[in-house]
């Protein structure tokens, strides 16, 4: 009989009862706006940002109201705006480009190498004329952060980085975010914390901190943050800038805190899972497993591979024979954006680009979610079945999804 997967790959484990009992605190007392406080109160925001902040070793932090939000909020604070030119990774998910338009910059994309991360000879190559790099660590692999600081400090390049696939992650034990001018992670329902939608800010830097929190819209209520600069920091910006409204919310921040306090072992299960799946697919005919380098602590939330020279038509060979056994897969090669997949050639608002050695990998890259949902025995049911179907596609002289082969 053929094996066959049920599981669903984007269906998130509940939130922890800590958290559905803190939600409710909230909703019962009513107070969900993070500055709605009585006197001797400390709200649920405010405490959440004092633990990441913690949690990441960064001296201040900030709860928002969306990823894509804390990394438009990073280059305002930067100063970033019209005209300017930023430097993005050319393989990322369209938020990152979207928080580059959003303040009127040009994304300017940077290779890909195979290890799925920047490419440092090409970020070289542009960075003159550019204001700031956002780096994004797309699907949690982790460039060489020390090689890419040395290429950015060289180049007099700030550096934003979008954590919302390295949340928990570390590069040489240094957590992610905790590189470059400012560290933005996400907390919408796929990333590592879920609160549906919300992001969070991390740094040293008190100027760029006090504007983050103005900027989000704090009504000159900053004093009732906690992992925030002091207020001489707020004093030099306050009327220079502009309210750009995206908090966070007590409701959110309430269902986050325990979640963070369990983030850590939520981590190690994602990153067992991926052991399972890396070991049943290593020795599989035309497929290549991503090198994952020695001083990356990956949090493994997804995972990809590569399908090396493939042409498109064994790609969609095999994702349709993949789905006939329960495994979602998707492609970032397809030419068409589809659901979170999108190729750079579709940020059309962004001036065209040419980037022959990402199209090259992205025309072979294959990505999953990994949902906490499943167990490592699912895992191996899924490498099972990959190694199968990878190896039938492979093997055969399918050239088109029209014509598939007989089993
Ligand atoms: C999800 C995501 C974001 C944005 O997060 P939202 O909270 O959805 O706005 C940014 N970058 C990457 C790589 C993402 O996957």
């Amino acid at each position: 009989m053929t094996e066959r997967f049920t599981g669903s790959f984007t269906q998130q484990e509940p939130i922890p009862e800590a958290g559905v009992e803190a939600a409710l605190r909230v909703l019962r007392h009513g107070r969900l706006h993070r500055y709605n406080t009585v006197p001797g109160e400390i709200a649920e925001a405010a405490l959440l940002e004092e633990e990441f902040a913690a949690f990441t070793g960064a001296r201040y932090c900030l709860a928002v109201a969306s990823g894509g939000y804390a990394l438009g909020c990073a280059l305002r604070a930067l100063g970033i705006g019209p005209g300017d030119r930023v430097l993005t990774n050319a393989f990322t998910l369209a938020p990152v480009p979207g928080a580059v338009a959003a303040v009127g910059a040009a994304p300017v994309f940077v290779e890909t190498t195979e290890a799925l991360t920047i490419d440092f000879d090409d970020l070289a190559a542009k960075a003159a004329g550019a204001k700031a790099l956002l780096l994004s660590h797309m699907r949690g692999h982790i460039c060489d952060m020390d090689r890419l600081m040395a290429v950015c400090d060289a180049a007099g390049l700030p550096v934003v980085e979008d954590c919302a696939h390295t949340m928990g992650a570390a590069w040489r034990g240094v957590p992610s975010g905790r590189h470059g001018r400012m560290g933005c992670y996400s907390t919408q329902t796929y990333k590592h914390m879920n609160s549906g939608e919300g992001g969070l800010i991390v740094s040293d830097d008190p100027d760029l901190m006090a504007r983050a929190i103005l900027l989000s819209g704090s009504y000159m209520l900053y004093g009732r943050h906690r992992a925030a600069p002091p207020p001489e920091a707020f004093e030099r910006v306050k009327y220079l800038t502009p309210n750009v409204s995206g908090r966070m919310d007590n409701l959110r921040a309430a269902i986050l805190r325990p979640q963070l306090a369990d983030l850590p072992r939520q981590c190690a299960r994602w990153n067992a899972l991926y052991r399972v799946l890396e070991a049943g697919l290593a020795d599989t005919p035309g497929l290549r497993l991503i090198a994952r380098p020695e001083a990356e602590a990956y949090v493994a939330s997804s995972f990809q591979f590569l399908l090396p020279g493939w042409p498109a038509g064994k790609v969609r060979a095999l994702l349709s024979r993949a789905a006939a056994r329960g495994i979602e897969l998707k492609w970032f090669g397809a030419a068409e954006p589809a659901g979170f997949t999108s190729r750079h050639d579709s940020w059309r608002y962004a001036p065209a680009q040419s980037l022959p050695r990402t199209d090259r990998i992205l025309a072979g890259l294959i990505d999953m979610r990994l949902p906490l949902t499943f167990s490592e025995a699912d895992a191996s049911c899924i490498a099972r079945i990959l190694h199968a179907e990878v190896g039938a596609v492979f093997q055969s002289d399918t050239e088109t999804a029209d014509n598939p082969v007989a089993d």
